[in-house]
């Protein structure tokens, strides 16, 4: 049986180990990537405050090493759902069973100033170039904006006002500074009200200015502010932002699409076409755009592949849950244990924040590591001193 996984991030690392450690040879799985290596999307908020270098979270793909999986590192330019094939820059790849795992694309681009007088923390690159920029900055008004929904990771603003109150506190320039948080969520985690009250209640504390229900529209310059749908503008020094997210081209024009995403069965994962998953970020499943999401879902195509190979059947299905970590600052990190079943309302818990959770953070990164890459993680960035 020949596998093709499209896309080496969150899914498609832990579906190609779990088809590996389960099939061994007894598979052709091979993943296309475009991307040398991989990044944790929470390893761009550890970049960016100088928690650690670039160097310590980048795990190339290079020497990935597992029976019966093959990496190719090349940029998809078209795939066809009928055939289960794709073309790429190194040739075309056919398959006996497909899975797209090519997470969501973010385009700065497509809102107006923000790449001309502003910076965005979803890229690699956008989270690394403001470790400089974050270091150089001495103080003055931040807006920290999401500019559209649906937003990967949607905790992740929040752990960014509160990290850079810590990041400001200690450069001495909080005092001289202030954070608006603009969300287009009503609450900052509506599944978990318990999560949601801790936030508000550290905001507070804090002096974050907390903003919901409104999306940053364009930036504007002399002087620099944020446009809002609600028809407010907030001055800035410094804007970090959430750029417009959208399913890669590869994926809109390929026919896998429905309303910019791809459409799965969100307890099976597949799609309307015979042979063909999706995973992760590029789905319109119903879960949040989240790593433990995407890997939840690469396990139960897992589950249907291996079943197939063994000519046996899985009622495994898609059970939408994960637990999301949070960043409160000051070394403090909450777990937020989610649910998203189809069919019925969101539902999440909260634990901590505490130190402990912050170690068990640490671990959750580390142990992908080594399982996808057989490699040891670098230091844990809860011990890294903050700049
Ligand atoms: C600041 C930030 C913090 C976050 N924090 C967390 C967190 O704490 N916990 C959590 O669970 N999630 C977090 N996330 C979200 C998480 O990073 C993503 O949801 C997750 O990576 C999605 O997994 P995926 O497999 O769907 O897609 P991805 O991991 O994005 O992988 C998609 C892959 O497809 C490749 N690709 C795309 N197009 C092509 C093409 N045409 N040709 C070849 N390759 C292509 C890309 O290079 C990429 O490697 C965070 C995100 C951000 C931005």
């Amino acid at each position: 049986m020949k596998v093709l996984i499209l896309g080496a991030g969150f899914g498609g690392l832990e579906l190609a180990t779990r088809l590996s450690e389960e099939l061994g040879g007894g598979a052709e799985i091979e993943v296309i990537d475009k991307a040398p290596g991989f990044v944790f999307g929470f390893s761009k908020l550890d970049v960016m405050f100088g928690r650690q270098t670039p160097d310590q979270v980048f795990h190339p793909y290079a020497g990935l090493d597992k029976v019966g999986v093959h990496f190719t590192q090349t940029s998809i330019r078209s795939i066809d759902p009928d055939q289960r094939s794709v073309l790429t820059d190194a040739g075309r790849f056919d398959a006996d069973v497909l899975v797209v795992a090519l997470g969501a694309d973010v385009d700065a681009s497509a809102t107006p100033g923000l790449l001309e007088s502003g910076n965005e923390f979803y890229t690699t690159s956008g989270a690394f170039v403001l470790r400089d920029v974050l270091d150089r900055f001495e103080g003055g008004d931040v807006v920290i904006g999401v500019t559209s929904t649906p937003f990967k990771c949607p905790p992740a603003p929040s752990e960014t006002a509160l990290l850079l109150h810590d990041h400001l506190t200690k450069k001495g320039c909080r005092d001289n500074s202030s954070i608006s948080l603009v969300m287009p969520l009503g609450v900052p985690i509506p599944p978990s009200p318990g999560a949601s009250t801790a936030l508000l209640a550290a905001f507070d504390e804090r002096g974050i200015d907390w903003r919901p229900e409104r999306m940053v529209t364009a930036l504007q310059t002399d002087p620099k502010r944020a446009v809002l749908n609600s028809g407010e503008e907030l001055p800035f020094d410094l804007f970090l932002g959430v750029p417009v997210h959208r399913a890669p081209a590869v994926v809109t024009e390929s026919g896998l699409a429905a309303d910019g995403w791809i459409p799965a069965d969100p307890f099976t994962l597949k799609t309307r076409f015979p042979g063909v998953y999706a995973i992760g970020d590029v789905t319109s499943v119903g879960t949040p755009k989240a790593g433990v999401f995407a890997e939840g879902q690469a396990s139960i195509v897992a589950d249907q592949i291996i079943a197939t190979s063994r000519h046996l059947s899985t009622s495994k299905t898609y059970d939408g849950r994960g637990i999301c970590y949070l960043e409160f600052g000051e070394g403090m990190v909450a777990t937020v244990d989610v649910t998203f079943l189809a069919g019925s309302a969101p539902v999440g818990d909260i634990e901590g924040p505490s130190i402990a959770l912050a170690a068990s953070k640490a671990e959750f990164g580390a142990s992908r590591v080594h399982r996808w890459f057989g490699r040891d993680a670098p230091a844990d960035p809860g011990s890294a001193a903050p700049n």
